[in-house]
């Protein structure tokens, strides 16, 4: 008799529905990447995640009065995570810091 055993169609649903079953209670939630500063599209947009360190000269959006009150937790292209980072559509959803500063900011 052979030990090799022969797989029926019920094992087989059975093994799959196994593999989804854990990867959906075991996989932890994604998290969105945060933004790093030398990331070339940061780079470009002159982002940075604590926006008092924007050189002004550089950027002068955020020069003076109304740029110092440019954050990217009062852009309207940010959308709060809770926990200081938000997605930022710039980034295709990557997470800036809320007291981050880019060129691109917008107000809401
Ligand atoms: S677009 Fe707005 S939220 Fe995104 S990095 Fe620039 S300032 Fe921050």
């Amino acid at each position: 008799m052979s030990k090799s055993k022969q797989f029926t169609r019920r094992d087989v649903l059975a093994a799959g529905g196994a593999i989804i079953a854990t990867s959906l209670v075991a996989r932890p939630t994604m998290a969105a990447d945060k933004v790093t500063e030398d990331d070339p599209t940061a780079v470009a947009l002159g982002y940075l995640h604590d926006a008092s360190q924007v050189d002004t000269a550089k950027w002068p959006k955020r020069a003076g009065e109304a740029g110092a009150k440019q954050f990217c937790n009062n852009c309207a292209l940010y959308q709060d995570q809770g926990d200081g980072w938000g997605a930022c559509s710039i980034f295709q959803g990557r997470l800036v810091n809320g007291t981050g500063w880019c060129n691109a900011w917008i107000g809401k």
